[in-house]
């Protein structure tokens, strides 16, 4: 058994947590890769160690003085100093690394290069407290010259070497890009990281600890102590992350699904919680009809009318043509027999509506377009939807009880999801709604 474990900021946010984590690590001599991402906030209202070397480098761009980049360096060290003391690694060690990173602000900042010593970092004090070897992560992971994640290049190499080192500690969250400089992933990315170095060490589990005990049925800020999901797949999971759940990158489940390894979702504070498995594909039925209800608000639609458009060729074309040109992305197409409907990111639309409706007036005469703004998309997610007869019924009449209008319904042929658009300001009743019709009522 070998498992990959990567660590997220909150986890290692201070000597406290980090002993936390050195804790899981010992207990199990299968978590063999570990994958840190910098220190986090300690509280609330604290700052990430990412976001003060954004600061960093935004003072030595916009600042001659380097008495602001100072101020600012002088913070991050305090924090690693801290780390360092309270594991008692000694000495702080990391004063040449800060000499550099000094030195790269004043002379020539590169941003990605700057973000990326967080990780860095904490990978080297990490694998210090462990007693792993270092593999720094920009001689193994690479990206394109369009700054996509050469995931073949970097599957190799981080495999052969990888197998030379029993036991490794890589930081997330960045790589080598084209041009030989350090590239960061977006924001989280050490998620990624962590996926990548499951799938080149072929693990058997990746593990992904957060600060909470896996993915909840609902948003905890809407629904009051939702359910946790215990299995989920990851096209529900696509799903769901799409409409904004976010406890892992978007991008994470890529490299591991592309070989079969699930990532087990846990929290640093509940070791002993089992947390959220994903998965491929999974003979466990879930718990409820659904797996999870997530969404979005500020959506507008465009509602397209033409008589006879379903048998006029390229209509649906044309129309989707007007939106590219524009450069706005269409996230829903729900149609009629007469009418077809685009739905699109309300900040995306706004200012390039006027274009995008004289185009499709142009390229395809319709007889109306009405445009409405406001909507909040809503996704009821389950793979136990598709056997289980009502409910679509269920979740209309839940929200005709709580008096929330439905404004659209898109159901994908996979019959793994049914999105429904409301009004913005019934989007958290409609969540609660539904929550409480499958999980609090238990039908
Ligand atoms: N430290 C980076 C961030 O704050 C990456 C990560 O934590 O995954 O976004």
């Amino acid at each position: 058994m070998r498992k990959v474990v990567k660590f997220g900021g909150s986890s290692l946010a201070d000597s406290h947590q980090f002993e936390k984590v050195g804790n899981i690590i010992r207990a199990d001599a299968s978590r063999v890769y570990v994958v840190p991402s910098a220190p986090g906030k300690r509280f609330s209202g604290d700052r990430k160690v990412t976001d003060l070397l954004y600061d960093a480098y935004r003072a030595a761009s916009e600042d001659a003085d380097s008495g602001a980049v100072d101020a600012v360096l002088g913070k991050i060290r305090a924090r690693y100093a801290e780390i360092i003391e309270g594991l008692g690694l000694g000495e702080f060690f990391l004063g040449a690394d800060f000499d550099e990173i000094r030195k790269n602000l004043l002379e020539a900042p590169e941003r990605d290069y700057v973000a990326s010593r967080g990780e860095y970092l904490n990978g080297r004090i990490m694998a210090r407290y462990l007693g792993y070897e270092f593999l720094d992560a920009k001689e193994v992971i690479f990206f394109d010259a369009d700054g996509r994640l050469d995931a073949e290049k970097t599957n190799e190499v981080l495999r052969g070497r990888l197998e030379s080192m029993p036991n490794a500690v890589i930081p997330g969250f960045y790589g080598c890009g084209a041009d030989g400089r350090v590239k960061t992933f977006s924001r989280g990315g050490s998620d990624i990281t962590g996926s990548i170095v499951a799938r080149a060490s072929g693990a058997d589990v990746y593990e992904n600890w957060t600060d909470v005990s896996g993915f909840m049925v609902a948003d905890p800020r809407i629904v009051a102590n939702p359910q946790s999901i215990d299995t989920i797949t990851y096209r529900e999971l696509r799903e769901l992350s799409y409409m904004g759940a976010s406890v892992l990158h978007e991008d994470a489940i890529f490299p591991v699904r592309h070989a079969g390894i699930p990532i087990n979702i846990r929290n640093t504070n509940e070791p002993d919680a089992a947390g959220t498995w994903i998965v491929e594909s999974t003979a466990r039925q879930p718990k409820y009809t659904i797996t999870g209800i997530a969404g979005k608000k500020d959506f507008c639609s465009v509602l397209i009318s033409k008589a006879l458009m379903n048998s006029e060729i390229g209509f649906y074309r044309r129309v989707s043509q007007a939106f590219e040109d524009h450069g706005v992305s269409v996230e829903h197409m729900p149609s009629g027999i007469d009418t077809m409907t685009v739905v699109v990111h309300e900040s995306e639309f706004l200012n390039k509506e006027q274009q995008v409706v004289s185009e499709i007036h142009r390229q395809c005469s319709p007889d109306s377009i009405e445009i409405d703004s406001g909507l909040a998309l809503i996704a009821v997610v389950g793979r136990g939807m598709k056997s289980t007869r009502g409910t679509a019924g269920r979740i209309f009449s839940a929200l005709a009880h709580a008096h929330v209008n439905v404004r659209m319904i898109d159901q994908g042929s996979s019959e793994l999801n049914i999105i429904i658009a409301v009004d913005n300001q019934d989007f958290e009743t409609a969540i609660r709604a539904i929550y409480d019709i499958f999980v609090t009522t238990q039908l």
